[in-house]
């Protein structure tokens, strides 16, 4: 299950799994910026 966020300071909305979250905060891919709002979780899809 994936979270999903969006970024508070331009709107981009993307999964955790985008991120690269080993060494350094969550940040948005798009802005950079760390205003970041959990706003779900997605179950993956399953495999045909
Ligand atoms: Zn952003």
């Amino acid at each position: 299950m994936d979270r999903i966020y969006q970024c508070e300071d331009c709107g981009a909305r993307f999964e955790e799994v985008e991120l690269d979250i080993e060494d350094e905060p969550l940040a948005c891919p798009k802005c950079g910026g760390l205003d970041l709002q959990l706003i779900g979780e997605q179950i993956a899809e399953e495999e045909h």
